[in-house]
């Protein structure tokens, strides 16, 4: 049975993946989600449904329109693989449970907003609004029925979280004068509601961590200046997904560390 809904897992990321990519690539354009359907990019012919197979379709039309024969950016088939990967990662840490359902939902609208920010610099408001409304039906659920989920919450827990990184990132904005974005801001505030205080604080430290050794990579490979702008929601989404899958095992080892 493991195998069988790991497989399942697998397939459900693959197939919201591609919704993924309707959701990337039309919000920033203000697009419907749900009209017209799918089409190529160049020469406006409908895509099949065995033509918008995720990640197979690419490779069986070696990343060509059937039609017109003009390229499909890789970002398709990496994002399908993508949610697909986390789908099953979620479903190893989490099992079967309330927590896998919300987080499959949350996963795929932060891979959007990562995408969006590094090809827009611009974190969408609906996308965060999203989050915010998933985030509090996830800990609404988990205060009223504890047991359909992998760990309890205090119902404190999602108000402070709210606040927590959300007020650090302001204070960074003030001082800085506008060097940390709104849409960063807002987005650690809705991933407080679900994570709650401690693991939004997690998800704050490691996504500021992994931003600063990726930047500094970039500058040393000269792929970016000093001052260029390199998009922080990608890395704060990281982190408040490594959080979501991990904050009680790091935060139990951490805590270890100081009681032993
Ligand atoms: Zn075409």
């Amino acid at each position: 049975m493991f195998e069988y809904f790991l497989i399942v897992s697998i397939l459900m990321g693959l197939i919201t993946g591609s919704f993924t990519n309707v959701m990337i690539y039309r919000i920033p354009e203000k697009k419907s989600l749900w009209y017209p359907p799918s089409a190529c990019g160049n020469c406006g012919t409908g895509i099949k449904w065995y033509d918008n197979i995720p990640v197979l379709s690419y490779l069986i039309l070696k990343g060509k329109c059937r039609n017109c024969g003009s390229g499909i950016s890789i970002q398709y088939p990496l994002v399908e693989l993508l949610c697909g990967i986390l789908y099953a990662v979620m479903y190893l840490v989490f099992g079967l449970n309330l927590d896998l359902l919300f987080m499959a939902v949350i996963s795929i609208i932060l891979v959007a907003i990562s995408m969006i920010d590094i090809k827009t610099m611009t974190i969408p408001n609906g996308l965060v609004i999203a989050l915010f409304i998933t985030g509090i039906l996830y800990s609404g659920t988990r205060l009223l029925f504890p047991d359909m989920f992998s760990q309890t919450m205090m119902w404190f827990e999602p108000l402070i979280g709210f606040f927590a990184a959300s007020l650090l990132l302001l204070l960074v904005a003030v001082l800085s004068k506008g060097g940390m974005g709104g849409g960063d801001i807002k987005l650690m505030a809705a991933a407080g509601i679900f994570l709650g205080w401690k693991g939004v604080l997690l998800a704050l430290v490691s996504g500021s961590l992994l931003g600063a050794v990726i930047s500094i990579i970039l500058i040393i490979a000269g792929k970016k200046g000093r001052k260029d702008m390199i998009p922080f929601g990608p890395f704060l989404c990281v982190g408040i997904m490594f959080a979501a899958l991990f904050a009680t095992t790091v935060l139990d080892w951490y805590i270890g560390l100081f009681t032993r």
